[in-house]
């Protein structure tokens, strides 16, 4: 788990709450798992559980949501793919950006992330490209 900030701390109550979280995948109220939490640390306190999430919150590891206009509820933020490719022109020095998003690119990294899983059972989550060539403009 990547935490963003230094100054954080990972005490007790705050282990037993991410614990909770990433065990579960439906997104839970803070006394759902105040209650769970209770079972594996009895001496927990719902303000410390509310503190943790609320800080896991602020450093971006667990989103918020209201279902219904009901009560918050909890759930790790999924973590999501980092694709970047530079195509850049070794004449004129000029790089051309593309994300995940990009149509063509998806279908080309679904083919990578196909090769990997299949041949190596590796989960793809960073993918960092560079590719040199000429430019539009330089190559004639
Ligand atoms: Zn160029």
């Amino acid at each position: 788990m990547k935490i963003k900030s230094e100054q954080f701390r990972m005490t007790k109550p705050r282990e037993v709450v991410l614990s909770i979280l990433s065990s579960r995948k439906e997104h839970l109220t803070a006394d759902d798992i105040y209650n769970i939490a209770k079972k594996i640390y009895p001496t927990i306190g719902f303000a410390s559980v509310y503190r943790s999430l609320r800080l896991f919150e602020r450093e971006g590891i667990v989103e918020a949501v209201f279902v219904n206009g009901k009560k918050k509820r909890f759930q790790l933020k999924k973590r999501r793919e980092k694709i970047k490719i530079h195509l850049i022109c070794t004449n004129c020095g000029k790089i051309k950006d593309f994300s995940g998003r990009n149509k063509e690119v998806k279908g080309f990294v679904d083919e990578i992330k196909k090769v990997l899983a299949e041949k190596y059972s590796f989960k793809l989550s960073t993918l960092e490209m560079q590719i040199f060539g000429e430019c539009d403009k330089c190559k004639s």
